[in-house]
């Protein structure tokens, strides 16, 4: 099983902001998109999640083809965003109702899972909560909780540790990591290479929409003349 996207160009019209990418991801692994602002790593996360048409190349899921099979192809897959997208007349109970309705979960099993990812982020007695009450970080925690209730084979995480609380960080890693030792995929986008860093082993460098190296950060360092000490983002 694994995450294969093959000379794949796109964007919003029809100047391409990614041009023909080629990385892969393989079972229990997870792959850390990284770049400066702009570089298209959110335009190569929506290419994956189907808001967006290629213009060129495959995107491929366990053998199924986004382009050809959609609905399958997304049932494997969860996102969790770098800005909460909630429905405002929606309580938190519903939105999990929600996610289990649209994943196909059976009911038991998922509010099992649901309570615990609920304790874990302090969210279990916020069920009747509208998103109006949630503070921005609660907003993320019931973002992150939808996201692994889904039990995708793929993970998809935009920018994920900027307005969490250092308790949430530990426990989206664990998370993370826990998904990675099942043989789930982890697509990331983020700039804080130090969280990052606990649960990716592979990076993927975008520079103005195509891919400059594919490696371990020391190998990412090494390419660009870095040392430990300095920041990646140049
Ligand atoms: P950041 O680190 O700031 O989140 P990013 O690497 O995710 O940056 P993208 O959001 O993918 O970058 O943007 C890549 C390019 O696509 C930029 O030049 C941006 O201006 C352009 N772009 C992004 N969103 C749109 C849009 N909705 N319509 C047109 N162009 C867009």
């Amino acid at each position: 099983m694994s995450l294969k996207i093959t000379n794949l160009t796109g964007g919003y019209t029809g100047i391409p902001v990614i041009k023909n990418l080629n990385f892969s991801i393989e079972e229990g692994q997870a792959l850390g998109l990284i770049g400066l602002n702009g570089a298209g790593k959110s335009t190569t996360i929506k290419h994956i999640l189907g808001l967006l048409r290629p213009q060129a190349g495959k995107i491929e899921l366990a053998g199924l083809s986004l382009a050809e099979q959609p609905t399958e192809f997304k049932r494997q897959v969860a996102y969790i965003p770098e800005t909460p997208i909630l429905y405002p007349e929606l309580t938190l109970k519903e939105h999990l109702e929600l996610t289990m309705l649209s994943y196909d979960l059976p009911t038991e099993a998922a509010w099992e899972r649901a309570r615990r990812l609920l304790k874990m982020f302090r969210l279990d007695d916020k069920l009747d909560w509208l998103p109006i009450h949630f503070s921005k970080g609660m907003k993320q925690k019931v973002m992150i909780v939808s996201a692994f209730l889904a039990d995708a084979q793929l993970l998809v995480i935009d920018e994920p540790f900027t307005g969490l609380d250092p308790l949430a960080v530990t426990n989206l890693l664990d998370l993370i990591k826990e998904a990675l030792s099942q043989g789930k995929m982890v697509l990331m986008t983020t700039h804080v290479l130090a969280d990052a860093q606990q649960a990716v082993s592979q990076y993927a460098v975008l520079n103005r929409g195509t891919i400059e190296i594919i490696g371990s950060l020391s190998e990412i360092r090494q390419h660009y003349g870095l040392k430990d000490s300095d920041s990646f983002d140049r």
